[in-house]
């Protein structure tokens, strides 16, 4: 079992007990009251709000009594006495656990002190723990081991930072070599996936705050987040593990869908976003990390800017398959990790792509054979476009702000190129934006001049916020058929999807999910 501890830092003893209030309501299942976040703190206020804890909240959870020392993240630097009595009063109020810093009970007078209160009350326990603020412990395996060599009967606490997310495969490692009740996980935004996956490998427990203002530590998830979007609560050690590799990927709005959709399926499975910085080199230690641990059991990836080309190389270099249109496009958004240990590269954009516009247009993939079509720009996007519709036999115009990217794109799959002021001529029955114009902040622009638009054409904007684009409100004015950018991430999303799961999403729940996270 890992429990879902809520920190509880609060600066006086009224706000710390609403806030104990809120944690069980949402859903906490361990309370650490962190002592050190309150102002001109004694015993009898750790005392009173203990009681309080066990006896007027109702089948409230066990406690954690901390007051950090200040070297060690503490919020306040109290003297190291006081903060002693404060764990000897808590466990005499009945808390289960108290947290003290293995550093500091390496010194006899400490440990004795902290010993003989245990010894008064059996039923609480003792937490050691060790904490990184900078990064990773230098042996972390060891440190592991003396702390449980201090004290066997501890539950040992083990937190570091994770400068890279590469940094976390460290804290699964000892997750994995140890058993026991073991507290691991690192702090850090490029920690986050450790906290998620603490409850898969087993540590005791594993932190979320109420909101972001209370959180006690950096990366530290919210329980609405930790529970909702992330599924906190189903995840075991059978979770399968899924995600998408980005820098950034605060913004991505896949988490929600597929989680959505795994959730709507009932399937024992997480989708994490997964931070991969240091472009090829970070991108390729992390798919190693992850092929060197099946069982981690990760299955697939979403592949995103800027590591679409990083994901084509990596394939090709571990002699993984990749689908020929991925290695035409030269790029790849989709990886999947075979059960024999071997890796399968797809591109599901441009798929998405032609099955948005074959839907939008109602028309078949034959109907696009001869079809005149101006993609406007030449960059990765624009390139799975003109990919699909070139293996559709559309003649296709390019157009594209530095003609150069325009002429080698449409020179690759023998098309047209012109500069985007040659747009004012346009003539085709398809429009395609593939360029950022017209994307939140700047919702006010568009790439095509109004009156080029006629009521006989059809213009599919790929930007997807907003979903109504200045482009397709002019394209609608003009009487023009539209498809929206919303329509093929959701295509490219489903598509993905049906290779994680071999099942199809529900469209409309990863279209409203999608709308609802832009
Ligand atoms: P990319 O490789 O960076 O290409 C960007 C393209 O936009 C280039 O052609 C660039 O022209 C052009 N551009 C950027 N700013 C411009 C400006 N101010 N004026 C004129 N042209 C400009 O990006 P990408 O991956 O192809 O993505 C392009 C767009 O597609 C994104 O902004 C996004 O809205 C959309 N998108 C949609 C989906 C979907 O599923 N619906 C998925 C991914 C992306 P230069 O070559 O001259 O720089």
């Amino acid at each position: 079992m890992t429990y879902l501890a809520v920190p509880i830092s609060a600066s006086n003893p009224d706000q710390a007990g609403d806030r104990m209030s809120a944690a069980i309501a949402g859903g906490a299942e361990i309370l650490e009251l962190r002592t050190d976040y309150i102002e001109n703190l004694n015993v009898d206020i750790v005392k009173n709000l203990v009681f309080e804890a066990k006896n007027k909240l109702s089948d409230g959870p066990p406690i954690i009594v901390t007051c950090r020392d200040k070297r060690q993240g503490g919020a306040a630097d109290y003297p190291l006495q006081l903060r002693i009595d404060v764990l000897t009063v808590a466990i005499d109020a009945g808390a289960e656990f108290i947290d003290f810093e293995y550093d500091n009970f390496l010194n006899i007078e400490n440990r004795q002190r902290i010993i003989s209160a245990l010894s008064q009350n059996s039923n609480a326990r003792l937490i050691l723990s060790a904490h990184d603020f900078q990064g990773k412990f230098d042996d972390i395996a060891a440190l592991h081991r003396s702390i449980l060599a201090a004290c066997p009967s501890a539950i040992p606490k083990l937190v570091y930072t994770a400068n890279h997310i590469n940094d976390c495969f460290e804290a699964f490692d000892l997750l994995k070599s140890t058993i026991g009740e073991r507290i691991v996980f690192c702090m850090g935004k490029a920690g986050m996936i450790s906290r998620i996956l603490a409850r898969k490998l087993g540590s005791f427990l594993t932190f979320a705050s109420i909101d972001d203002e209370s959180a006690t530590a950096p990366g530290q998830l919210t329980v609405a987040q930790f529970n909702g979007l992330y599924r906190g609560n189903s995840i075991d050690s059978d979770t399968e593990l899924f995600g998408v590799i980005a820098d950034p990927v605060a913004h991505s709005a896949s988490p929600a869908i597929h989680n959505a959709c795994f959730a709507d399926a009932g399937m024992n499975r997480v989708y994490l976003p997964l931070h991969v910085e240091n472009g090829s080199a970070g991108f390729d230690s992390f798919m190693r990390n992850v092929m060197d641990r099946k069982w981690l059991k990760f299955k697939g990836f979403s592949v995103t800017i800027p590591h679409k080309d990083n994901a084509l190389n990596f394939t090709k270099a571990v002699g993984g398959m990749v689908e020929p249109l991925a290695e035409k496009i030269g790029a790849v958004n989709t990886l999947i990790l075979t059960p024999q240990g071997g890796l399968k590269a797809y591109n599901t954009d441009y798929a998405g792509a032609l099955d948005a516009i074959i839907a939008g247009m109602e028309i078949t993939k034959a109907d696009l054979s001869g079809m005149k079509v101006a993609v406007i720009g030449a960059g990765g996007v624009a390139r799975a476009i003109v990919a699909a519709l070139s293996d559709a036999g559309a003649r296709i115009f390019v157009y594209n702000r530095t003609v150069e990217k325009a002429q080698k794109l449409a020179a690759e799959f023998d098309c047209d190129s012109a500069g985007l002021d040659a747009l004012a001529n346009l003539d085709a029955k398809l429009i395609i934006n593939c360029t950022s114009i017209g994307m939140h902040p700047n919702i006010d622009a568009a790439p095509v001049p109004v009156g080029v638009i006629k009521s006989r054409m059809t213009v599919f904007d790929t930007v997807y916020n907003p979903a109504k684009t200045l482009l397709l409100k002019n394209a609608k004015k003009a009487g023009a058929k539209t498809i929206d950018g919303i329509t093929m991430f959701v295509n490219q999303a489903r598509a993905q999807f049906k290779l994680f799961t071999k099942t199809d999403g529900d469209a409309d729940l990863m279209r409203n999910v999608a709308l609802e996270n832009l």
